[in-house]
């Protein structure tokens, strides 16, 4: 082989570096095309040129030993081992390179073969990928935080488990090695600096310090938002600003003292809906300016977590602290409810003892003679005390239920007829009003069911009171079935119909609430003072029960309420008297125990009425005196509340006196408390029955009834200086009886009716005469008519006619006379009707 073999030549253009062949002599021989390209020589030039020009100065003395040395020992090696070799281009440039010599025997003599590569390429290449390395390192150790922290924000509200991760993860992300974390506090208009944290990088693994923010350096570290300082500034532009030195008050934080100088500060906002939430600022050298600024832009998806978390955290810390407000003010709420109950419940029974002797003087009143215009503004009087005492009752149930006083009774009652007693009560007035009632009961029914038939009437009475109240024309129908029955109860279902004027959809809800009315009208048009529902509601929910209506404005509505019931039996008992009371034929006498000297009037005034004897005790030491020094009396109303001794006392005492006598005298007990727990102190102390103040004139001839037993109380009445019927009125009692098939009980609530109904009508009458309203005077006075006619006493009935037909036309001349006439009338009416309505 020689170098001139075109074959050769060949073989050595053919490898992919820069190939050479030297002689002894270190003249270039050869340069394939690659060597050429690489030192910008033409064939010519390099051709007989020593390898020297290939190379700067400083390498020709070392390469022509290193030649010698391999032209006495020929094996291929690498040249300038471990040393930095470049090469020399013939414009001048020099480019790093590798050299491998190798020994080449062929004719021409021992030749070296160089192979030379440029390094530069590679040099570049390691360069990227040392910087990519630690590119991917740093963005690994961003993407790991990233991580940690989105873990956070997605499961901790905690703020300040919050800010301790934020700390370590901005730090371990490699790229700062401090970090100052301050929180805006808008209502407290400052910024709070709440942490500090920096690294002693050891190997790889930072050791991440949480710095103590000391209380006394709070001066520093709580910034007033309205200042001038960088934490103001930075809260109030939201941008990041860049400070070249560092600042003193976070560097006491941050890092040690010692390398203030050449430093650069970085504060950075962390916003949420364009507000500034916290700042962060942390630090670096004033060369890695740049690369810094690039890397916060790579950590803004870390500060975006961050800012979630926090927000999350407020948001939370607000829903917590809304949450103890609320629980706070609903504590409050409740016991104020029940506070306002409690002192409702007293108060109404406070009010109720004076309006009991309001109601029975304007009684007493009544039966004495009056002008004409003192019996108007007596009736006045009534109307006004009557209403009263429907609103105390109310007021008193509602209020009795609210603070949890009201116990349900549970007796055995037939439903039929304590539905039908309710449904009587509103024929008169569905009659006037010249509407249709219908009642059906389900035959499936049990006749006897167990729980508080009071209540229960007074939920359907009510409901069936309202559809009457606001019907006009059509009718109004009860319905009662069974919606489930099992062997020991029942869930009954009352509905109650009406074809009236219906209520508003968005006013369904409210008008069971409490003084709630659908229409703000409504009290002017019909009265009443919204409690009803709200009551109705409660009692239904006590008996386990629900209520709702269906309505329709315009239309109609209908109520509708369940209640849990017991299923029960009714034997026909013969009541046991529970008083062995032998009576004689005189006068019942009876020893009133009261302290308050308008209730001693009342209740004396109604007993002397009764033609009773009536002795007065003014306090039960007193009562105690009449029993022991022998006096005897057939019955004691005892009063529970007074003075020197009070009811139940005195009661103990009595029963005491009477041990082994054999005697028992029926006291019955006057509370001012109707509340449950009075009642049972009263019959624990002795008592036999008890009444609750005020009580019906007829609840007390009720049970003195029942303790005269077989005593004809009428002939007593007879006996009487005053006179039952004053003004010599007399009635068809037959003819009354006839017309209503004998039903006592009907007549008795219809009487009730009247003395509660009519004066409301007369009221208006005396309006429309005043104000001159024909239409007005016509429409009260015939539904007055309509009540009236009902006693078939002839000239009552023609009185009221007369006023009718004197509205339609609209002539005042005669008004004050005939209305006079009517009140006396109505007057004259009463104490015939009386009786009636306690048959
Ligand atoms: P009151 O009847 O004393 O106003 P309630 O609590 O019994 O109080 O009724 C509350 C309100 O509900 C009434 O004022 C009325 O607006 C409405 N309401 C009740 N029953 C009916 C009904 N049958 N038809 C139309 N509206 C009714």
């Amino acid at each position: 082989m020689s170098i001139h073999d075109p074959m050769s030549r060949q073989i050595l253009e053919a490898v992919p570096n820069a190939a050479l062949l030297v002689d002894r002599q270190g003249l270039i021989a050869f340069a394939n095309a690659h060597a050429l390209n690489l030192f910008g020589y033409t064939e010519e030039e390099l051709l007989n040129q020593t390898i020297e020009t290939l190379l700067p100065e400083r390498f020709h003395a070392g390469h022509s030993r290193l030649l010698q040395s391999f032209l006495s020992s020929p094996k291929s090696r690498p040249m300038g081992e471990g040393r930095e070799l470049f090469g020399y281009r013939k414009d001048g440039t020099e480019f790093p390179i590798e050299i491998g010599l190798n020994p080449l025997e062929i004719e021409d003599g021992l030749m070296v073969l160089t192979s030379i590569v440029d390094t530069t390429r590679r040099d570049e290449y390691e360069q990227t990928l040392r910087a990519n390395n630690a590119l991917l390192a740093e963005r690994n150790h961003l993407l790991n935080s990233f991580s940690s922290m989105g873990q956070v924000a997605l499961s901790s509200f905690d703020l300040e488990q919050i800010l301790d991760r934020l700390g370590e993860e901005f730090i371990r992300a490699g790229i700062f090695r401090s970090l100052m974390i301050a929180l805006i506090d808008y209502d407290a208009g400052h910024a709070q600096v709440v942490r500090g944290f920096h690294s002693n990088q050891q190997g790889n693994q930072p050791i991440i310090k949480k710095l103590e923010i000391a209380q006394e350096q709070g001066e520093y570290l709580s910034v007033p938002l309205d200042g001038n300082s960088i934490l103001a500034d930075i809260t109030r532009r939201g941008k990041t600003e860049v400070i070249e030195g560092w600042d003193d008050r976070f560097d006491a934080q941050i890092s040690g003292p010692e390398d203030h100088r050449d430093k650069i500060s970085y504060f950075i906002p962390v916003k949420r809906d364009d507000q500034v939430l916290a700042i962060l600022a942390t630090g670096s050298r004033l060369a890695e300016r740049e690369e810094h600024l690039r890397s916060l832009d790579a950590m803004q998806p870390l500060l975006d977590l961050f800012s979630i978390s926090l927000s999350n955290a407020y948001f939370y810390r607000q829903i917590q602290e809304t949450q103890q407000q609320l629980v706070a003010t609903t504590q409050t709420a409740k016991d104020a409810n029940q506070a306002k109950s409690e002192f409702l419940a007293n108060m109404s029974h406070e009010i109720r003892t004076p309006m009991n002797a309001v109601i029975g003087m304007a009684n007493l009143l009544d039966d004495t003679d009056l002008t004409a215009d003192q019996r108007e503004y007596l009736g006045a009087i009534r109307i006004s005390a009557d209403v009263l005492l429907q609103l105390l009752n109310d007021i008193l149930d509602i209020s009795k239920i609210e603070a949890g006083k009201l116990a349900l009774d549970s007796v055995a009652f037939p439903l039929k007829e304590t539905l039908e007693t309710v449904f009587k009560t509103q024929t008169y007035q569905a009659q006037d009003k010249g509407l249709e009632l219908h009642f059906h009961m389900d035959d499936k029914l049990p006749a006897a069911l167990v729980g508080d038939p009071i209540r229960l009437r007074q939920i359907v009475l009510n409901l069936l009171s309202n559809a009457v109240k606001f019907t006009s024309q059509g009718e109004v129908a009860i319905e009662v079935s069974a919606e489930a029955t099992n062997n020991d109860q029942v869930d009954l279902h009352v509905a109650v119909r009406d074809t009236g004027i219906g209520i508003a959809a968005d006013k369904l809800d409210a008008i069971f609430e409490v003084f709630a009315q659908a229409d703000a009208s409504t009290t002017r048009l019909y009265g009443g003072t919204g409690l009803g529902l709200a009551i109705s509601s409660r009692l239904v929910d006590m008996m386990g029960g629900r209520i709702w209506v269906d309505s329709r404005e315009g239309e109609g509505s209908t109520f509708h309420f369940t209640a849990q019931l017991g299923i029960g039996s009714i034997e026909t008992k013969s009541q046991p008297s529970p008083l062995p009371k032998p009576l004689g034929n005189k006068a019942l006498r009876v020893l009133l125990v009261e302290d308050n000297t308008f209730n001693q009037m009342v209740a004396g005034g109604q007993l002397k009425q009764r033609g009773y004897e009536c002795s007065i005790a003014a306090n039960g030491r007193k009562a105690l005196d009449f029993i022991e020094s022998g006096e005897s009396f057939d019955l004691v109303l005892m009063d529970v509340q007074m003075p020197v001794m009070d009811g139940l006392e005195a009661t103990r005492r009595i029963r005491a006196h009477e041990e082994g006598s054999g005697n028992h005298i029926p006291i019955i007990g006057l509370t001012a408390h109707a509340m449950r727990s009075d009642e049972e102190q009263c019959l624990q102390a002795g008592m036999d029955f008890y009444l609750s103040k005020p009580y019906k004139a007829e609840d007390l001839d009720k049970i003195i009834k029942q303790i005269a037993g077989e005593i004809d109380l009428s002939q007593r009445t007879e006996s009487t200086e005053q006179p039952l019927q004053p003004e010599g009125l007399t009635l068809n009692r037959q003819g009354i009886l006839e017309a209503f098939e004998h039903d006592n009980e009907l007549i008795q609530s219809l009487v009730e009716l009247f003395f509660k109904e009519y004066p409301l009508q007369l009221n208006a009458i005396r309006s429309a005469i005043d104000a001159r309203d024909g239409d007005g005077l016509a429409r009260a006075s015939h539904a007055l008519k309509g009540m009236v006619s009902t006693w078939q006493h002839d000239d009552s009935t023609a009185v009221v006619h007369r006023l009718q037909q004197m509205g339609s036309e609209n002539d005042f001349s005669e008004a004050e006379s005939v209305y006079a006439k009517l009140v006396d009338q109505l007057t004259a009416l009463r104490p015939p009707l009386e009786p009636l309505s306690q048959s």
